[in-house]
C-alpha cells in the first residue's frame, strides 16, 4: 500500500522494534510486525498486531529479556 504520509512508495512489511514509555518507565516489544515506509519512515499496525500488542504486555508475564538502556538530555 502506498504510504499516506509522503505518497512516495510502497510500505514495506517489516519486524519492528516497538517501544512505549510511562514515565520512568520504558517497555520494548521486539519483532513486531508493521507496514513500513521506506521513504519517510512512517510504521503502521495493524489493528490485531496493536491488541496483540497489549495483551502482550497487559499479562506482565516476565519479559524475554533485560537491556540496560542510557538517557541523554538533548543539548543545543
Ligand atoms: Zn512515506
Amino acid at each position: 500500500m502506498t504510504c499516506e504520509v509522503c505518497g512516495r512508495a510502497e510500505r514495506e512489511r517489516r519486524l519492528i522494534r516497538y517501544s512505549f514509555s510511562q514515565g520512568d518507565h520504558l517497555t520494548v516489544v521486539d519483532h513486531v510486525p508493521a507496514e513500513v515506509c521506506p521513504n519517510c519512515g512512517e510504521v503502521s499496525l495493524s489493528p490485531d498486531v496493536v491488541e496483540r500488542l497489549q495483551q502482550t504486555v497487559w499479562q506482565q508475564r516476565a519479559p524475554a529479556r533485560l537491556i540496560e538502556t542510557p538517557v541523554y538530555e538533548f543539548t543545543s
